[in-house]
């Protein structure tokens, strides 16, 4: 078991630091968050927070808190993020507006957000996703596709898809 290696780099992560084996949910989709949540003893709580900010995790709790207002694909994505906090080993994430941030607190974001993109929408399976689309979809059609079955939101998706290089532009 322990030779074999995953294909969701982010799942790998999450597996190698805490030391859980988590290959029956890799390759999976969308990514099994509940399951991943419940290996690591962290519950999200659902939180009124202000519309800017859409979560953070208490490392003092180990809990992840999220806004209750934003979309279920929204709250995934955010879920991710934090859960890229609690593994790279960032402590707590700030809970303040961007633009507050210091150098470090915004390299922290910036690597939350490419471990979040890479657990929900791995390099490989998003690639393979959208090759397979692209060829008989529209791009707008595609996207559709892609953030029902990764269940993430169409920006989530562009974003990526612009990051891993299949399009030229947002
Ligand atoms: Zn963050």
């Amino acid at each position: 078991m322990e030779c074999m290696e995953y294909k969701n780099k982010g799942l790998k992560q999450i597996a190698e630091k805490f030391n859980i084996d988590f290959h029956d949910i890799d390759d999976k989709f969308p990514t099994n968050l509940e399951t991943i949540c419940e290996s690591l003893d962290i519950c999200p709580e659902f939180a009124e927070l202000r519309d800017g900010m859409s979560g953070y995790f208490d490392a003092h709790q180990k809990k992840i808190f999220v806004n209750k207002f934003h979309s279920a694909k929204r709250i995934c994505f955010t879920i991710a993020h934090e859960l890229g906090h609690y593994t790279l080993g960032h402590g707590s994430s700030p809970r303040d507006e961007y633009k507050n941030y210091n150098k470090e607190q915004l390299a922290n974001e910036y690597a939350a957000n490419n471990f979040a993109a890479e657990l929900l929408m791995p390099n490989e399976a998003f690639t393979q996703f959208f090759q397979e689309n692209i060829k008989t979809k529209s791009e707008q059609s595609t996207f559709i596709e892609i953030s029902k079955y990764f269940c993430v939101s169409e920006q989530a998706a562009k974003v990526r898809a612009f990051n891993l290089g299949l399009i030229d532009s947002l």
